[in-house]
């Protein structure tokens, strides 16, 4: 049978587009080299972080927010509309966040004091100098999400190929190790596997696998599934907050009073889930990764966010090295090679924010501008 459109990667991206396109009355068949997806999209912090996006792409955050939501009201998954919580422990960290706020306004970003911070970290000895909720920030547990979507669709009548590889597209034909597939048209999103697929395209646009280390320890009663933290260390790093006047400076006192996370690249961040808090993460860029964590790197990771929580003795439930795709051109790949492909790879840490608004662009024939 041949269906309008044949998705390739089961990933969150082509998950969305697949949902997208599936809403629009199009047949869709996903194609998945894997027996289910369990690359980027469940190795993350499940942290929609519509708020430090780029002013620029704000519409297009937006349009991911209405989407996820959507999403999770149809397929029934987890989406917790609980924003996030940004303690800051020092005048610099709290200066960003009063420019970040008047630049954006209350709704988007919320000064607290140091009572209220402390409360929602749950941590009375926190010592914040205050804080900032972002209520539009929206929380999805990874685990769920993509395996939720893949049975709704299949039940919506979307088909699935799995453990089959794509070998080779163009012109609407998908040639695959079990032979070739064929629609109107089709989007690939095959995540930090675009070099295995489209070397030219990922050569051009210097796309490299990002390696981050994370964990998961036991989730004290106090901190429930929905919480939400970002740190000084994500002002520096999500193009929305780094574009405040204070950056630079914010920079300068974290490479003072942070060596080791700076050094590491750090996004200090931590996220609940119902098994327990995600926490990350460092960043290393290689276009072969190996596969080894350093314990160093996962043990400074786990004191700085354990401490902002009071925890004392965590205990570690599982660790892993998550992996997507980065460039440090562009946050995103969105090419058609030609009439009938689109290629699209979010390259940077905030594919599980943008999926649904960067899905709905390459339905509609969108364009990169602003990313
Ligand atoms: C540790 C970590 C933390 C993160 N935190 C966040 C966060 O808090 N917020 C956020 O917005 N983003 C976050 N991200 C980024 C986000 O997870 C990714 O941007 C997003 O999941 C990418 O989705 P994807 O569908 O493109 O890729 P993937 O989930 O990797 O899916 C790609 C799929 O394509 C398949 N595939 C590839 N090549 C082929 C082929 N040739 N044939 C058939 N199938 C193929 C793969 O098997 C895979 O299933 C994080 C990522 C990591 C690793």
């Amino acid at each position: 049978m041949t269906h309008d459109l044949i998705v390739v990667g089961s990933g969150i991206l082509g998950l969305a587009t697949a949902y997208l396109a599936h809403k629009q009355g199009q047949t869709v068949h996903v194609i998945e080299a894997g027996d289910r997806p369990v690359e980027s999209s469940i190795q993350n912090f499940g942290h929609a972080c519509f708020t430090g996006q780029a002013d620029l792409i704000q519409p297009v955050a937006a349009r991911a927010r209405r989407g996820w939501l959507e999403a999770a009201h149809d397929v029934g998954f987890w989406a917790a509309e609980s924003g996030t919580w940004i303690p800051v422990m020092t005048d610099v960290e709290m200066q960003v966040l009063r420019e970040f706020s008047s630049h954006r306004g209350e709704d988007q970003a919320r000064l607290v004091g140091a009572a209220e911070i402390a409360d929602a970290l749950a941590n009375p000895g926190l010592g914040a100098v205050g804080g900032a909720h972002l209520p539009q920030d929206v929380r999805v547990n990874p685990r769920e999400v993509a395996p939720r979507i893949v049975e709704w669709l299949r039940g919506e009548g979307v088909d699935f190929t799995w453990n089959t590889q794509v070998t080779g597209i163009g012109d609407g034909v998908v040639e695959t190790v079990r032979g070739a597939f064929d629609a109107r048209y089709v989007v690939a999103c095959p995540g930090y596997k675009l070099m295995g697929l489209f070397p030219g395209l990922a050569e051009d646009h210097g796309v490299r696998v990002c390696t981050l280390a994370m964990s998961l320890i036991e989730r004290p009663s106090r901190l429930g599934p929905e919480f939400g933290m970002l740190t000084g260390t994500s002002l520096a790093r999500y193009a929305g907050f780094a574009a405040m006047e204070s950056v630079p400076e914010l920079r300068a006192e974290l490479a003072q009073r942070e060596p080791e996370l700076v050094a590491m690249i750090a996004n200090l961040m931590v996220t609940g889930i119902d098994a327990g808090l995600l926490i990350g993460d460092s960043h290393a860029y290689s276009l072969t990764p190996e596969p080894f964590i350093e314990e160093d790197v996962a043990s400074t990771l786990l004191d700085r966010a354990t401490s902002l929580l009071g925890i004392e003795a965590p205990r570690v439930k599982q660790r892993w090295l998550g992996r997507y795709s980065d460039s440090a051109t562009t946050n995103l790949v969105l090419e058609r090679p030609d009439e009938k492909t689109t290629v699209m790879v979010v390259t940077s840490g905030i594919g599980m924010t943008l999926s649904f608004g960067v899905a709905d662009l390459a339905l509609r024939g969108g364009s990169v501008e602003g990313f």
